[in-house]
């Protein structure tokens, strides 16, 4: 039997991009390791789980699933709209904010063009861009990772066709302040279109912020990307949505798969965005466990990035795999930071009190036995 096929030849692009990388998950850290419980603070999900009135519309739904889903999900983008008072035609709903990457990336750019992406940042704008055949253009943080607005306007050229503007960025947790996006986005010639990936909006306490929906309204050519895998405690059902104006979405309407999110994803996700208590108890329980993680890690002696975000990004020390290894043996899954060129950090998403409790205990061991970090 020949398990190959070499005269198949796959497009040209293909050899030059990177897979992702994802968080480890539980099961295959308990298969691997033999450990009973693992605490999962690798992938920014919500440690309280997902909103109970979206449980009970998935359940009220599960003997219609023979059905295929609403293919423009009228009733998803009228409670989205609601909320953020915008037109229903202002909204696209994809299948996770990542879907919203790859569409926006094939409405919109041809082979040649340029996309101007922050770094280090969310690997998906780069994925987007050379599936298209775009050249990227990679602009760096500040070294405390802040936006550089001159850098990047720097950057724009006439063959700039998106602008990716992540923030809070993951995986740092800075954000661009809405004072730097205004001067941005008045600076920016009107061809360029600026997704801003404000997938963490809800996690913000920094009063001069915008997750960018203000300016889809003031007519910007802005698409606002916002998901449903974060605060809304919904990533296994792969949820997301795009705001812009009415001519941007018709364009990326016309990439959609007509079926693209599935019914029980859409009804869940129109419960979740109605669960106000869920939401300001998920965030709310983000922005307490933030400020105690930060003393912790002053006392252990951990530098880390002050974050708007439900995770923070730490700096260990140049055997930083090595502890990430170790703490994963303690039943603690954290992300490495080597994907981003950060190979002495780990990004830490911000759990329950008893999961960062026993990250804390994890790390203090880890210090004990390598004098040295700390
Ligand atoms: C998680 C995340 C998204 C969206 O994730 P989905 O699960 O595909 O909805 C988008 N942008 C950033 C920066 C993220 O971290």
């Amino acid at each position: 039997m020949s398990l190959t096929t070499p005269d198949i030849r796959s497009r040209n692009v293909l050899k030059r991009m990177k897979p992702y990388s994802p968080g480890k998950p539980i099961w295959e850290v308990q298969r691997e390791l033999g450990l009973e419980r693992v605490v999962k603070l690798a992938s920014n999900e919500n440690p309280l789980g997902p909103s109970p009135k979206a449980v009970e519309a998935i359940s009220e739904l599960l003997m219609d699933i023979h059905r295929y889903p609403d293919a423009q999900a009228v009733d998803l983008r009228a409670a989205i709209a609601g909320r953020y008072e915008l037109e229903s035609e202002q909204i696209i709903i994809t299948n996770g904010g990542d879907e919203l990457i790859t569409l926006v990336s094939e409405a919109f750019i041809e082979a040649g063009d340029e996309i101007i992406v922050p770094s280090p940042s969310f690997s998906e704008y780069e994925f987007g861009g050379q599936l298209m055949g775009a050249a990227i253009r990679t602009i760096a943080l500040t070294e405390d990772y802040q936006y550089d607005v001159s850098a990047i306007l720097e950057a724009v050229s006439e063959r700039t066709k998106i602008l990716y503007l992540c923030s809070p960025n993951n995986p740092t947790g800075t954000i661009l302040t809405q004072s730097a996006l205004t001067e941005l986005l008045n600076a920016l010639p009107p061809t360029v279109l600026v997704m801003l990936d404000s997938a963490y909006c809800h996690y913000v306490t920094e009063d001069d912020y915008s997750d960018g929906i203000e300016f889809v309204k003031a007519g910007y050519p802005v698409i606002v990307l916002q998901t449903f895998s974060k605060v809304y405690g919904l990533a296994g059902l792969r949820v997301g949505f795009g705001a812009a104006s009415q001519s941007i979405i018709r364009a990326i309407l016309q990439v959609k798969e007509p079926f693209n999110v599935n019914a029980l994803a859409l009804a869940a996700a129109a419960a979740a965005i109605a669960d106000v208590d869920h939401v300001q108890r998920s965030s709310q329980l983000v922005k307490e466990e933030r400020l105690r993680l930060y003393l912790e890690f002053e006392e252990l002696g951990l530098p880390y990035t002050p974050s708007m975000s439900n995770f923070i990004l730490v700096e260990l020390d140049e055997d930083a795999e090595h502890h990430y290894v170790e703490l994963m043996r303690k039943g603690v899954i954290v992300r490495y930071g080597a994907a981003w060129g950060l190979p002495r950090h780990v990004r830490i998403s911000i759990g329950t009190p008893e999961e960062n409790t026993t990250l804390l205990h994890a790390l203090r061991a880890i210090l004990q036995e390598n004098p040295e970090l700390s």
